[in-house]
């Protein structure tokens, strides 16, 4: 996989789609430049083909469904096959990481019932405190012990969205994407809490 940056501004200050930063980062990435993460070697990649992905996102404050082509490229010293992901996306999962943001924000907001906001964007209640109980533990272990959070906060994803390096800072730090899903997490490196310690309103 290469985790191509496409996020350089402040995340709240994106003034474009998540698919116009996709096809921006998609077209401007240079292969001679990259090192394959499996062997080492810098620039011996050869474009093979691409797959079709989903991808979902915001337009404001509606849910957009769009159809990706990735492309894939073959490393010419290991023969390893890496996909080509911008970090608006977050590997192995459909939902870009604005699209997750926004729907954290929403429920903070509490303008309605957990059940009623899933049902508006599509998701599961369990996704929805997947994604609260991943944020968390990953805010958590980013930020300093004084500032680490007990619950999902407004001030908290509007400061991890404030930093100007995210999401790839956390990346390069933990070498996994911010909000990937314990599904696709290595086995150990992530523990979701028992979430019956937190009530939460419905
Ligand atoms: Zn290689």
């Amino acid at each position: 996989m290469i985790l191509e940056k496409a996020i350089f501004i402040k995340l709240k200050n994106l003034k474009f789609s998540d698919q116009q930063l996709f096809d921006a980062a998609v077209s401007g990435f240079n292969p001679s430049r990259h090192t394959c993460r499996i062997c080492g070697a810098v620039g011996r990649f050869s474009e093979i083909h691409s797959y079709q992905r989903d991808m979902i996102s915001t337009n404001g404050s509606v849910r957009v469904d769009t159809r990706l082509s990735i492309r894939r490229f073959q490393c010419g010293s290991c023969g390893h096959t890496h996909a080509l992901l911008p970090d608006v996306l977050i590997p192995y999962g459909s939902y870009s990481l604005r699209f997750i943001l926004t729907v954290l924000l929403c429920y903070l907001k509490r303008s309605s019932t957990v059940t009623n906001l899933c049902r508006y964007w599509g998701i599961a209640v369990s996704t929805l405190y997947d994604w609260i109980h991943l944020f968390i533990i990953q805010y958590n272990s980013w930020c300093s012990v004084l500032d680490r959070i007990l619950w999902v906060c407004s001030s908290a994803v509007s400061s991890i969205c404030d930093f100007p390096a995210f999401p790839s800072e956390f990346l390069l730090r933990f070498g996994f994407s911010f909000l990937r899903g314990r599904s696709a997490t290595p086995s150990g490196s992530i523990r979701l809490p028992d979430r019956r310690l937190r009530p939460h309103p419905t």
